[in-house]
C-alpha cells in the first residue's frame, strides 16, 4: 500500500435549478470525502490507496462502497455499520463561487469510528498515512481514532501526512484550534492553506506561517495558495511553485483534495519537493476545471499532458 486515509463519505446532493433549494425539485447525485477524494485521486495515478471508515448498512452506503471499489481503492478495513446510517449533505450554490452546505452527519455511521477500528498492520503496510482535520471533529471518538492512528504509524516510521482542511460549521473554533495544532506538532508533512495557517497562528504571512508550522514539529510545509500555486518550507530551503493558469474556473471545491493527491504521488514517483509541488500544483488546477470534487481527477496521460504543455495552452 502507498498510502492510507482514515475519514468519512457522504453522498452529495445538488439541485439542478437555481434558487433556494427549498423550490427545488431535482437533484444530482455524487459521492463527496476529502479523504476518499485524495484516494481516488492517487488511485487514478496508478497508486495504491487504502481507506478506512464506516458506512451504513443502507443504500447510500452501497453507493460510496460501489464508487470506490470501482476507482481500485482498497476498502478492506471498511466496517459497516448495523444501526447508524451513511451520511449526507446538500450544497446549494448562491451565486458564483458560493455554496451553501447543509450537513446530515451527526451521529452518522463515520462518527461511530474508534480506534478500535484500526488495524496497526494495515497501517504500517503504507508508506504514508493521510489524515485530515474533519474527521477529529465528527465525533470524540473519531478524534481518539485519529491521535491513535498517528501513534501506529509513527510507531512503524511511517510518514504522517496532515491537511487541516478547517470546518467550523462542525466544531467550535477553540475546540478546533487546539486540535488542529496538536495533530500539526505530531504530523511530518502539513499541507494547509494560508487562511487555516492565519486561523491557527494569527499570522498571515507565508514566510512567517512557513516558520511556524516547522517550528511546531512538522519538517514539510506546503501552503497552498489558490490559483498562485504553493509555497514549500523545509528546515533547509523554501520556494514559491506558481499556479497553473486555468482560464475558466468552473468548480474550486476539491482542488485542495487534489492537490494532496499529485503531491504524495510526486513523493512516491521519487520527485523532489518543487517538482512534487509542481504536480500538486497541476492537479488542483485540473480539479477547478470541472463540476464535483473528484471529477476533474486526472488519469496518468492527462497529467502528463498539462505538465508538458505551454501556459498560453491550459484552459
Ligand atoms: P479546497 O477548496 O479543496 O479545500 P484549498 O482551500 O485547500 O481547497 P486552494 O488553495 O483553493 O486549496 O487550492 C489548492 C491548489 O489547487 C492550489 O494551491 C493550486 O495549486 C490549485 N488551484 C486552486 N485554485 C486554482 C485556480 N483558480 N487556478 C489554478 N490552480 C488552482
Amino acid at each position: 500500500m502507498d498510502v492510507v486515509t482514515i475519514g468519512e463519505s457522504m453522498v452529495v446532493f445538488t439541485p439542478t435549478s437555481d434558487g433556494f433549494m427549498r423550490n427545488a425539485s431535482q437533484f444530482t447525485k455524487k459521492i463527496g470525502g476529502a479523504e476518499s477524494n485524495v484516494a481516488v485521486g492517487l488511485a487514478r495515478l496508478g497508486h495504491k490507496a487504502g481507506w478506512i471508515s464506516k458506512l451504513g448498512d443502507d443504500e447510500f452506503g452501497k453507493a460510496i462502497l460501489g464508487f470506490l471499489k470501482s476507482e481500485n481503492i482498497d476498502v478492506s478495513n471498511v466496517s459497516i455499520d448495523e444501526e447508524a446510517p451513511t451520511g449526507i449533505y446538500f450544497k446549494e450554490p448562491r451565486r458564483q463561487n458560493h455554496m451553501r452546505v447543509y450537513y446530515y452527519r451527526k451521529g452518522s455511521a463515520a462518527s461511530k469510528l474508534t480506534p478500535f477500528d484500526l488495524n496497526q498492520e494495515y497501517i504500517a503496510s503504507a508508506k504514508y498515512l493521510h489524515i485530515t482535520g474533519i474527521t477529529p471533529a465528527l465525533s470524540e471518538s473519531c478524534k481518539e481514532t485519529i491521535f491513535e492512528a498517528i501513534k501506529l504509524a509513527k510507531r512503524h516510521g511511517r510518514t504522517v501526512v496532515f491537511d487541516p482542511n478547517l470546518r467550523l460549521k462542525l466544531w467550535d473554533e477553540a475546540t478546533a484550534r487546539a486540535t488542529l495544532l496538536e495533530i500539526a506538532s505530531e504530523a511530518d508533512i502539513v499541507l494547509p492553506g494560508i487562511a487555516e495557517g492565519e486561523f491557527l497562528f494569527g499570522e498571515r504571512d507565508p514566510e512567517k506561517l512557513g516558520q511556524l508550522f516547522l517550528n511546531h514539529g512538522a519538517s514539510l510545509v506546503v501552503m497552498k495558495n489558490g490559483a498562485e500555486g504553493a509555497f514549500y518550507f523545509t528546515e533547509k530551503e523554501s520556494a514559491l511553485i506558481p499556479g497553473f493558469p486555468v482560464k475558466h474556473v468552473v468548480d474550486p471545491v476539491g482542488a485542495g483534495d487534489g492537490f494532496a493527491a499529485g503531491f504524495l504521488s510526486g513523493l512516491l514517483d521519487g520527485l523532489e519537493v518543487g517538482k512534487a509541488v509542481e504536480r500538486a500544483n497541476a492537479v488542483g488546477a485540473l480539479v477547478t476545471m470541472v463540476t464535483g470534487d473528484v471529477d476533474g481527477l486526472p488519469e496518468r496521460d492527462e497529467l502528463e499532458q498539462l505538465l508538458s504543455k505551454n501556459e498560453e495552452d491550459v484552459v
